[in-house]
């Protein structure tokens, strides 16, 4: 048995090496390998893979855009990692793909409902160098990105009036931490709730779960839906207790501060609508920080 291992495997020696003459009679791939500086030894046992390569480089030596790609994986290369020891290899994003990437595979990660698309492309850079009265938020932002996710960290309660870039902002803020692939979800509060109303039972649910479970949230604009009981105590209550015990952050915009946000939650009921707003708002301070932002209306 030993034997004819030694045997079989000298013959593929053998092939291999013949296979070796063959190929490098195309000079292109002889210059190629002489190019990444692999030794003959390592061209003979992996010459198969380098070709691979070698063809995959061809390719996008004349590639103009990703539609074109001709590689095995669409966007990627095999490439050899040559050392005296050893070759490697690994598929890499070649440049086109990097770019797509760095451009717009990210805002994937931020899913928004309800919510102008244009959001998708908030940036924390616009609003770094745009006006004073952002101060204490850039100063939160900051230090919430000092914090998460390495340690437990309140999102923000941010309360202003219309069109001041309360929404912005905090889209600004996911679409940066979707670029370091943590997810986040945006609502837009009174649309969600009519269409989680409208949902069937196992839509309902995913919705449901979704929202509960997103590692960022934000609730855009509550205070604008209308107050049932059915959405105070049966839909944003849950959520909140799950994120308040999970310990996930949790964003809101509001053009009420909390103080009007609880008095809009009892919607002038008796004393139980009274404590059950109370406990909603107890629940938005233990998941966030409330800053209220004066500034100038930017809706133009
Ligand atoms: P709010 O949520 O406070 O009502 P938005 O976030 O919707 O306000 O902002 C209002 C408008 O101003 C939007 O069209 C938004 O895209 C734009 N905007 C807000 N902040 C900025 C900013 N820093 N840079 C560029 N555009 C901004
Ligand atoms: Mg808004």
């Amino acid at each position: 048995m030993e034997l004819l291992n030694k045997k079989l495997s000298n013959k593929d020696k053998r092939s291999m090496q013949d296979d070796y003459i063959k190929e490098i009679k195309d000079n292109d791939f002889l210059k190629y390998m002489e190019s990444i500086g692999i030794k003959e030894e390592f061209r003979i046992r992996y010459l198969y893979r380098l070709k691979d390569a070698y063809l995959e480089y061809k390719n996008c030596s004349t590639c103009k855009n990703l539609k074109e790609c001709k590689n095995e994986t669409c966007g990627f290369r095999l490439i050899p990692y040559v050392n005296d020891k050893s070759v490697t290899f690994s598929y890499d994003a070649c440049k086109y793909e990097t770019k797509y990437l760095d451009s717009s595979k990210y805002q994937e990660n931020v899913t928004m409902y309800e919510t102008p698309t244009s959001l998708k492309e908030a940036s924390l850079k616009s609003i770094y160098t745009d006006d004073k009265n952002r101060v204490d938020i850039i100063k939160f932002f900051k230090s919430f990105m000092d914090n998460y996710p390495k340690k437990k960290t309140k999102g923000l309660y941010l309360s202003g009036s219309f069109g001041v870039g309360k929404t912005y902002m905090v889209a600004a803020l996911f679409n940066e931490y979707a670029k370091k692939g943590v997810k986040s979800v945006i609502i837009y509060y009174p649309e969600f709730l009519r269409s989680l109303k409208e949902s069937f039972q196992d839509d309902y649910k995913d919705k449901y779960r979704e929202v509960s479970h997103a590692p960022l949230l934000l609730i855009d604009d509550i205070g604008a839906e209308n107050i049932t009981p059915w959405s105070r105590d049966e839909i944003l209550g849950p959520i909140l207790q799950y994120r308040m015990e999970e310990g996930l952050p949790t964003f809101f915009t509001s053009n009420l501060n909390l103080k009007e946000l609880e008095v809009h939650l009892a919607n002038a009921g008796n004393s139980v609508d009274k404590i059950k707003a109370r406990r909603i708002i107890e629940r938005i301070k233990e998941v966030s920080e409330e800053i209220s932002i004066k500034s100038i209306n930017r809706r133009g």
